[in-house]
């Protein structure tokens, strides 16, 4: 079935679909974390000792010896046979944005040739996919394709369950035969430990003696759109390219405000309850959903967690939702940008760090000496994001995402921060030299009492920002909703410890000319500010003056497209900053560049040839068809003396002709190889490619508010969205 008929099956399956019907949901104790082998699982199921060497790699990531790597894979794998698995496998998390996993049987038979189970300690700690087929940026050749996959042990096991059944899953890292990291988790490791120990030197600096390990948090804010499933199946770019590339725009879109925060339509309350249950019996703590902004929008929030566990529950997030939407017959977009004219999708993610010891080092606290480690952590995320605010753009750019950046309802493509009225006065004084004159006279009282008013839970959010302060943690708010979250937070904890160990230099220097605490820390305050201040900003990110101001007076980079984010990656200071953290050697920085250049351009590549393909496959033969039967009714009239109008034929006509044109044009670019670097062929994408997309979708979309309804073969923008 095609062309129209799909499209009105699509809506009489709808409009003729049984109530979903109501399901009780199980209580939360009951099922909470009950297919996650946790610590207290394994407490219950370890000897003493056993769960005393697990605990201790738990918490530290000092390898397990193989002998209790052999209990614990025997327990693990006692747990998940009882709960019905037969399977089980390593999941990793490679350079895509999605997750890697090879199911392999507990089974083996033995002599007598029984079947029984089997699962050794290096099975659980060590596997060997074939790896070549995963993105790795010419860092292994195919003929050293060999891959490791290593037990993530700070990540807990769990049971994914599936209508095929269940299959224990181990959270893994995944390096090549040369020891490199392939995948997003290890670089997200490696950036905590850097942010720890440049920590640890600010706090010892900073007079404090017991100092537990810090750890960075996340918790991520993802939004999604809910389209039937009838109706994405008969629309080849969402089901390609997870977008419309086509579609008028509906007569009624966002404008009367009336979904954000509305009665969440019973079909999507069931489908939220169902997709619940589910991240609660994995140990994810689900805590808010509503409706967001766009007409079948919605927001899932998390409680924030580990940064390390909050973006494996993220990437579990991501594909949970997309099977259960299924389950409830819908489909469910994670694309930043599915519908033009609407809004779109990100993933804010909050970000603070902390331990047990000091706190949350980026709440404020209540008293002076909790606000110095304050404004010292604060301080360093500034200086971060003035620094490397090209790679902060970098680490969110992707093909889907720049639809969202720059426009007016996302953050904009240059990198600022926001912090709120009150805290912005303080940094501002601290710039000016207000504070350092009462530093001086003591302890700190007048400078920092200001602090103390200053509100935890600030009303005024400033929605145009891209980094956002929030109380006690950033958001950085421009982040793609398809994204993984472990990308951005690495380059965060990174650029965080690059800023704390500079900061440790210079207090270090202070202290040692005598400096008292207070005053020592001011100064390098004022320091940092007078070389980094001009990315606080607190003003309308949308506006044009701020895109005048922050390029021509604050010497801040507006980085529209990812063609132009993405060499960020290969400048000079941005790998130095990796290297000198230990986090990504240049070999591991360059292959990401690599990876990520390819994939913006295989992904406007297969836009584009998706664009031909359904302008002439779709949308002319219903034009030409329409102006046939205009002909036809025309020639009717004729005979019958009434005078004809001939203007929408040849409306439909002159767009066509426009159109097809256009997909000429298109065609003949996308025919160019011939290009000598990465970055020129990324240009000539964002430059070229686009825009001729977007010529031939300019006249596709005029042809679809001429064409007759009953004629159109896609599913138009107010039944999407509308119809539940
Ligand atoms: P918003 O009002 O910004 O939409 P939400 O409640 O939807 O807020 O989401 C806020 C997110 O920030 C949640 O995931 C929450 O757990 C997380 N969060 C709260 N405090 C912290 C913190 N200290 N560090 C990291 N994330 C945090
Ligand atoms: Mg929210």
């Amino acid at each position: 079935m095609s062309g129209n008929e799909s499209r009105l099956q699509a809506i009489y399956q709808i409009t003729n679909r049984e109530p979903t019907p109501v399901t009780m949901t199980e209580r939360l104790g009951k099922i909470w974390a009950d297919d996650v082998f946790n610590l207290a699982r394994m407490e219950w199921a370890l000897s003493k000792n056993a769960f005393k060497a697990v605990k201790k790699t738990v918490q530290t990531g000092e390898p397990l010896d193989s002998a209790t790597a052999d209990v614990v894979a025997a327990a693990m794998k006692e747990w998940a046979v009882s709960k019905g698995c037969k399977f089980f496998s390593h999941i990793f998390y490679p350079m895509t944005n999605i997750t890697a996993e090879k199911h392999d049987g507990f089974i083996i038979t033995n002599s007598d040739g029984n079947a029984i189970t089997d699962f050794t300690g290096s099975l659980l700690i060590k596997g060997e996919p074939d790896g070549s087929s995963f993105p790795n940026g010419s860092i292994r050749m195919t003929n050293a394709a060999r891959g490791y996959t290593a037990w993530d042990p700070s990540s807990p096991a769990y049971i994914m369950n599936t209508d095929n059944g269940a299959v224990l899953m181990i959270p893994c890292v995944f390096m090549s035969w040369t020891g490199e990291a392939l995948d997003k988790k290890i670089p997200l490791l490696r950036s905590n430990d850097a942010m720890n120990k440049a920590a640890n030197k600010v706090l010892s600096l900073m007079g404090e003696t017991d100092i537990a390990p810090l750890n960075s948090s996340c918790g991520a804010e993802q939004e999604y759109f809910l389209v039937d499933s009838n109706f994405a199946n008969s629309r080849p770019d969402l089901l390609l390219a997870g977008r419309t590339l086509f579609g008028a725009p509906a007569a009624k879109g966002q404008e009367f405000d009336d979904h954000y925060f509305g009665v969440i339509p019973a079909r999507v309350q069931v489908f939220m309850q169902d997709f619940e249950d589910q991240l609660y019996r994995l140990g994810i703590p689900a805590k808010t959903h509503h409706n967001e902004v766009a007409p079948g929008q919605f927001e899932i929030a998390p409680y924030f967690e580990a940064a390390n566990i909050a973006a494996d529950h993220q990437q579990l997030m991501m594909t949970l939702m997309k099977s259960t939407a299924k389950k409830h017959g819908f489909t469910c977009l994670l694309h930043e940008k599915p519908f033009a004219g609407i809004n779109g999708s990100g993933k804010h993610v909050n970000w603070s760090v902390g331990n047990s010891t000091q706190g949350n080092l980026l709440d404020p606290g209540s008293t002076p000496h909790e606000n110095l480690n304050f404004l010292v952590f604060c301080g360093a995320v500034i200086r971060g994001v003035h620094k490397f605010g090209p790679l902060l753009r970098a680490v969110i750019a992707s093909a889907s995402n720049d639809h969202r950046l720059g426009a007016n309802e996302a953050p904009p493509a240059i990198l600022s921060v926001y912090l709120g009225d009150q805290l912005e006065k303080v940094f501002q004084d601290i710039k000016e030299g207000k504070l350092l004159e009462s530093a001086k006279g003591g302890e700190m009282d007048l400078g920092l009492s200001q602090i103390l008013k200053f509100e935890r839970d600030p009303g005024d959010r400033n929605r145009t920002s891209p980094f956002a302060f929030t109380g006690n943690r950033f958001e950085f708010r421009a982040v793609g909703s398809a994204q993984s979250v472990s990308g951005p937070l690495v380059a965060m904890n990174t650029m965080l410890a690059d800023s704390l160990n500079w900061i440790a230099e210079k207090l270090e220097a202070e202290l040692s000319g005598g400096a008292k605490q207070a005053a020592a820390v001011i100064t390098v305050l004022k320091a940092l500010m007078d070389e980094h201040g001009n990315a606080v900003f607190g003003g309308d990110g949308y506006s044009s003056e701020w895109h005048e101001m922050a390029v021509k007076e604050r010497g801040l980079k507006n980085i529209p497209t990812t063609a132009d984010a993405l060499p960020a990656l290969r400048e000079e200071s941005v790998k130095e900053l990796f290297k000198s953290t230990g986090v990504l050697s240049p070999i591991e920085l360059e292959s990401r560049f690599e990876v990520y250049a390819e994939q913006y351009v295989l992904s406007i590549e297969v836009e584009a040839k998706l664009v031909i393909d359904m302008a002439k496959t779709l949308i002319y033969p219903a034009a030409t068809r329409y102006i046939s039967d205009l002909a036809i009714a025309n020639a009717s009239m004729a005979e019958m003396d009434i005078e004809a109008d001939n203007s929408i034929a040849k409306t439909v006509a002159t767009e066509a002709s426009a159109m097809m044109t256009a997909v000429a044009k298109l065609g003949e670019a996308m025919k160019k190889h011939d290009f000598t670097s990465t970055e020129e062929h990324m240009q000539f994408c964002a430059k070229n490619i686009r825009g001729l997309m977007d010529e031939v979708r300019l006249h596709a979309d005029a042809l679809e508010t001429e064409v007759a309804d009953e004629l159109w073969p896609l599913p138009k923008y107010q039944e999407m969205l509308f119809i539940k």
